[in-house]
């Protein structure tokens, strides 16, 4: 997914395609639109980011690679938690593991947003993966309950949270509010890239925030 989608409009559709397409045609009327300052075509924001390059920040990955970050599974889906130096801490079937590669392509949910929290993040990130609970005994216990990876960065989220004397949030709440919202717009933007690749456009019907 390494091309740049673009959006314009035409024949009363938001219409998108690659930007390697030199001279866009409108797939409705196969003409070549001729565009003035306001409508010009746009590109797309692409939804991922290098996890090793934002700070305190939800990381959302997939083995697989990011197109298949469009469906919420947990067998998909691996989440973990940047620190500022980059490294990113994520709970896995070998203990908590500190990957300087490999979150290139993720989905970032920003949770760090005071400043008093993110100086404290990085020695309260690394006390937190030495505990107890996070063993690889545990993970296999842990599994029956979801994805452990979750519960590994959702935990340590409250514990911030508490620190800081902010409510914890639940599984749920936390999903809810900050995950589901990101993952939605990923997901458009994953069928438009997909829907493109096949067919070499994509058009929508009104006009939308993407
Ligand atoms: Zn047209």
């Amino acid at each position: 997914m390494e091309k740049t989608v673009i959006k314009y409009r035409h024949c009363g559709r938001d219409v998108y395609s690659f930007s390697s397409y030199s001279q866009c045609q409108c797939p409705i009327c196969h003409q070549t639109p001729t565009f003035g300052l306001l409508n010009a075509p746009v590109a797309l924001s692409c939804p991922f980011t290098n996890g090793h390059k934002v700070s305190c920040a939800f990381l959302i990955g997939s083995i697989h690679g990011p197109s298949h970050l469009g469906e919420w599974s947990d067998s998909e889906i691996h989440v973990g938690l940047s620190n500022s130096e980059g490294l990113v801490y994520n709970y896995t079937l070998s203990g908590v593991r500190r990957d300087a590669g490999g979150w290139e392509r993720c989905v970032c949910v920003c949770v760090c947003v005071c400043v008093r929290l993110a100086r404290s993040w990085d020695a309260e990130l690394e006390k937190f993966s030495a505990l107890p609970e996070w063993t690889s005994e545990r993970f296999e216990e842990e599994r029956v309950f979801g994805s452990c990876c979750y519960g590994f960065a959702l935990s340590f989220i409250n514990h911030m949270l508490l620190l800081t004397g902010h409510e914890c949030l639940s599984r749920d709440q936390f999903t809810q509010r900050h995950v589901l919202p990101r993952m939605k717009t990923v997901s458009r933007y994953i069928n438009i890239y997909h829907a493109i690749s096949q067919h070499g456009f994509y058009t929508a019907n009104a006009p939308d925030d993407m």
